[in-house]
């Protein structure tokens, strides 16, 4: 008896359960749709005097464990976001070049697997959904030097959000393209696209080891997963503020009418020192 009332007793606690998850909101998209992007400017419309360009943050001190050290900021601060969203060029899916074309995907979500481990990643379908493109194509050649990976990083500013709901506020966020040729062997594509992608979630910069993904140098042996001192390196990186505008939070082009206050998150956590506002 006891026992079928403890059944029953679940059962009721399960419909409960299910009955709550039916009704609850559901959770914000991770990757909302961009709504409208402009280039970053440092001077804004409407001033009358240029803005100072901000400074950049300092150069971390060495750490034995990292490579903090040899990493780049950018001038409006460290381009790390906490959580990426991921385009992936799709291939042929039959016919000759879907042999190729899939070898080529093997390597990318190899590669792509080793970051999901330490960074929350959500691989999107829609460009527009993306701050990070990766492409199947061979980097062109390049100040004479001809490579099989490329990244290449653009800040920009954007309003994201769900289409038929108010935009989010404008913000700057870090967009990045990333050619990663599919003329290699299968673990050479796939070094590639881990020390490529690395660049992609902000580590703008090289190690001076040739066992970690971004080493300048690579070894003799590709590197397919993420040394201890790339991961220390990364959560270093995570830690540190991110972009934010020169100065001003709210620029003065911003139509009136798609604000809408309400809609602006408070900021999470410490709010980072705007770059240059010292
Ligand atoms: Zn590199």
């Amino acid at each position: 008896m006891g026992g079928l009332g403890g059944v029953a007793l679940l059962a009721g606690l399960l419909g409960g359960l299910a009955r709550a998850a039916w009704s609850a909101p559901a959770l914000p998209d991770p990757c909302p749709t961009l709504q409208a992007q402009r280039a970053v400017t440092l001077a804004r419309a409407g001033g009358a005097t240029p803005m100072a360009p901000p400074l950049a943050p300092d150069v971390p001190p060495p750490s034995p464990a990292d490579y903090r050290h040899l990493l780049k900021p950018t001038p409006l601060g460290w381009p790390r976001l906490n959580h990426w969203c991921v385009w992936i060029e799709p291939g042929a899916s039959e016919g000759p070049a879907a042999l190729w074309d899939g070898r080529w995907r093997q390597a990318v979500d190899g590669a792509l697997a080793s970051w999901q481990q330490n960074l929350p990643i959500t691989v999107v379908a829609d460009t527009a959904r993306a701050q990070v493109q990766l492409l199947r194509r061979r980097p062109p050649v390049q100040n004479k030097r001809a490579s099989h990976g490329r990244a290449t990083l653009t800040l920009v500013e954007v309003r994201r959000g769900e289409p038929g709901q108010p935009a989010g506020p404008w913000q700057i966020e870090p967009q990045v393209t990333v050619q990663l040729s599919p003329g290699q062997g299968l673990q050479a594509m796939q070094a590639t696209a881990l020390h490529e992608l690395g660049h992609a979630f902000g580590l703008w910069g090289h190690s001076d080891q040739p066992g970690d993904a971004l080493a300048a140098i690579p070894g003799s042996q590709p590197v397919l997963e993420l040394s201890s001192r790339d991961r220390a390196t990364l959560r270093w990186l995570q830690a540190q503020p991110g972009l934010a505008a020169p100065g001003v939070a709210t620029p003065a082009t911003v139509t009136p009418a798609a604000v809408n206050p309400a809609a602006v998150p408070p900021a999470a956590g410490p709010a980072p020192a705007a770059p240059g506002a010292n």
